[in-house]
């Protein structure tokens, strides 16, 4: 069941036009169907922006520590609209809702975030995080489902130009810290790396992999065997995450571990609020951050990262101990 949300044409736009507003989630123009990028001939090089941890709540004026939420979401919403870089896609690394996946919180999801992102042209793909809740998030948006390689889950591969992105649902139980992949995911995840040809794959899930057990679980509760299989396929090059609003970048067994921070509240002082720029090419990945919100700045050097396919990579990312998280 992957989350796929088409950019809509102008001639949609235009004919639909009339009825926008609820409308617009109606199944009759969010079409059933596998994703295909469409194609076309994408300067050097591609670019695509990371969502993660946006909480938004039914309420528009919902406040977590000082943050209104959907002030937030909207900025970066605004930010990715009207980016000058043409992108790709856009990725949502989970935890869309506030707190407990209600159906309102999608509700004020879709008007405040994708369906913006739509009438700027820019695809959406999301996958779930321990705030989410699957059945609302379908009741909420209405129809964008398709059917998928991995019953109840939001898996799917999302071609780029450079990498290819496999999403993975770590979705466990709603309001529950920790997460889980799954044996079905697993085996899909590690059947299709098996079939997949060489181009650099870029896994993304919203919980962290836990490569050494903390005291109490807040990652996945199967990072051993996710971890297991991302090591045994060269292709793979990064994982990316969300859950604990922090901002942090390591590096093992040739795997980045990319932490993207959250546009919603912090678990920490000295974060980022922020939504993340990649821009893939044939040999690495440059990310930059984009601020959202209130709150301090980090020096301008934090805010960008210098990641190679190989293994001799510059890092550019805030240094931190990362035993500690927070996950939410
Ligand atoms: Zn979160």
């Amino acid at each position: 069941m992957p989350i796929h949300i088409p950019a809509i044409t102008r001639r949609q736009m235009l004919k639909h036009s009339a009825a926008w507003g609820a409308a617009m989630l109606a199944s009759a123009w969010l079409p059933r169907r596998a994703w295909t990028m469409p194609p076309d001939a994408r300067p050097h090089p591609e670019h695509w922006a990371i969502l993660s941890d946006t909480h938004v709540a039914e309420n528009l004026r919902e406040v977590n520590t000082g943050v209104t939420m959907a002030d937030n979401a909207r900025q970066a919403t605004e930010q990715i609209a009207t980016c000058g870089d043409r992108l790709a896609g856009v990725l949502f690394c989970g935890d869309c809702a506030y707190h407990t996946g209600e159906s309102g919180d999608y509700k004020t999801f879709a008007k405040i975030v994708v369906d913006p992102l739509r009438r700027a042209n820019r695809p959406i793909h999301i996958t779930m995080g321990n705030h989410d809740h699957r059945e609302h998030f379908l009741e909420g948006l209405a129809g964008v489902s398709a059917p998928g390689p991995v019953e109840k889950r939001f898996a799917s591969i999302v071609p780029g130009r450079y990498a290819d992105w496999f999403i993975l649902d770590s979705l466990r139980h709603t309001g529950e810290t920790p997460g889980e992949i799954g044996e079905a995911q697993l085996k899909w995840l590690d059947r299709s790396l098996a079939a997949a040809g060489p181009k650099p794959v870029i896994v993304m899930a919203h919980h962290p992999i836990e490569r050494v057990p903390l005291p109490k679980l807040n990652g996945l509760a199967d990072s051993r065997e996710l971890w297991k299989i991302l090591t045994s396929h060269r292709q793979v090059k990064a994982y990316v995450f969300g859950h604990s609003h922090r901002w942090l970048i390591e590096q093992a067994e040739g795997i980045h571990l990319i932490n993207v921070p959250t546009t919603a509240y912090l678990f920490r002082k000295g974060e980022p609020r922020a939504w993340t720029q990649f821009a893939l090419s044939e040999t690495g990945l440059h990310i930059t951050l984009h601020k959202v919100g209130d709150g301090e700045d980090l020096p301008a050097e934090k805010m960008v990262a210098d990641l190679s396919w190989d293994a001799s990579s510059s890092i550019i990312p805030p240094k931190r101990p990362v035993a500690e998280h927070g996950g939410g």
